[in-house]
């Protein structure tokens, strides 16, 4: 293990693509290469991109490649695709264009699909950035798709979040006004070329102006960009706006903060994973008893019940994880 994180420190690529298999597949002495990554690691900022398929995140992820690597950056980028299968750290569509960039020995691709990650896509991601950072890669870029939970998880631990609008996703804006716009340090209206994404960039402004004031006047709102990434105009302003940001995020307080950030949402999905494997047991088990076919007729209350379970799934969690023959409290009663 020593060895291995020795070579990648050295900027051995296949020990790093073979790091990125191991943790994703949870396989062997993952575990032990999880633990000591989080010790390692933490001094690079994230930069996090989500927006809907084909709004132009390949585009723009391209077009500020070739400019961080004129800056001589060596930059790794995470594509995380939860629809589309992809083989192998092959990438489908329109990100082969990112993969021009792939010859490029200071760059680092890589693919991440739900199907290969054993833990989930976000801890995936959050393992697979850890060793670009460990593989000297500065910054860190993460493309993700949708405004589902995984974007949100993503958002939480990028040290800031990018979120891309363009035209023709009507019920995509709709949708971000709800809550994920929230997540959003930075907006960027893509396809400025195009006259519905000028109408677009004036009403994101109206609406963000509008819940900036609705929200406290300190917090202030995310910056706004109206760029064309194929042309690449609008793309230099942003940058250096990403780079401002990504300055100041290496601060050590603000290092500190995102690694307790990142930990913490590391135990968060963790715990989470063993509460619901302990709540499928016991609901294997509550669904052959009389309560649950009362429940099934209408003649009795839901939210008691479940909160019944929750409480003696966690109890069973807490005694001990992970015993199939533990049975819930609430079955067991219920059975009497
Ligand atoms: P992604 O799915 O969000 O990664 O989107 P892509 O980067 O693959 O882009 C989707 C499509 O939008 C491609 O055909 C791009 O060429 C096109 N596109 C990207 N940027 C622009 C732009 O600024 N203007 C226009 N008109 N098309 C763009």
């Amino acid at each position: 293990m020593d060895t291995l994180v020795d070579k990648i420190r050295q900027h051995d690529r296949r020990s790093l693509a073979e790091a990125m298999s191991l943790v994703d597949s949870d396989a062997g002495e993952a575990a032990r290469l999880k633990d000591l990554l989080r010790g390692a690691t933490a001094g690079v900022p994230w930069w996090g991109f989500t927006g809907p398929p084909g709004v132009g995140k390949s585009t723009l992820i391209d077009a500020l490649l070739t400019r961080l690597r004129a800056a001589c950056r060596r930059v790794g980028v995470l594509a995380l695709d939860p629809t589309s299968p992809v083989s192998d750290g092959a990438l489908l569509g329109d990100r082969v264009r990112m993969m021009r960039h792939a010859e490029d020995r200071d760059v680092f691709i890589r693919s991440l699909a739900t199907r290969r990650c054993a833990g989930g896509l976000s801890d995936a991601t959050l393992h697979c950035a850890r060793l670009l950072e460990l593989g000297g890669f500065d910054p860190v870029l993460i493309e993700t798709v949708g405004v589902g939970q995984n974007e949100a998880d993503i958002a939480s631990i990028a040290d800031f979040c990018v979120v891309l609008l363009g035209p023709g996703y009507g019920d995509y804006i709709q949708l971000i006004k709800a809550g994920p716009l929230e997540l959003a340090d930075v907006v960027v209206v893509n396809k400025c070329d195009m006259p519905e994404a000028q109408r677009l960039l004036g009403e994101v402004r109206e609406e963000l102006r509008h819940s900036a004031r609705a929200a406290a006047e300190s917090e202030g709102g995310p910056a706004i960009f109206g760029i064309e990434a194929k042309s690449g105009k609008g793309v230099e302003l942003l940058l250096e706006h990403l780079l401002a940001r990504d300055q100041s995020a290496r601060n050590d307080e603000a290092r500190q903060r995102a690694q307790r950030r990142r930990v913490l949402s590391e135990i968060r999905r963790s715990a989470l994973r063993s509460c619901a494997q302990t709540m499928d047991r016991a609901l294997a088990d509550f669904s052959s008893t009389s309560v649950f076919e009362e429940l099934v007729r209408g003649r009795s209350s839901l939210s008691t019940v479940a909160s019944q379970l929750g409480a003696d799934a966690l109890a069973a969690l807490t005694s001990g994880a992970g015993d199939n023959s533990k049975r819930t409290e609430a079955a067991r009663n219920t059975r009497r």
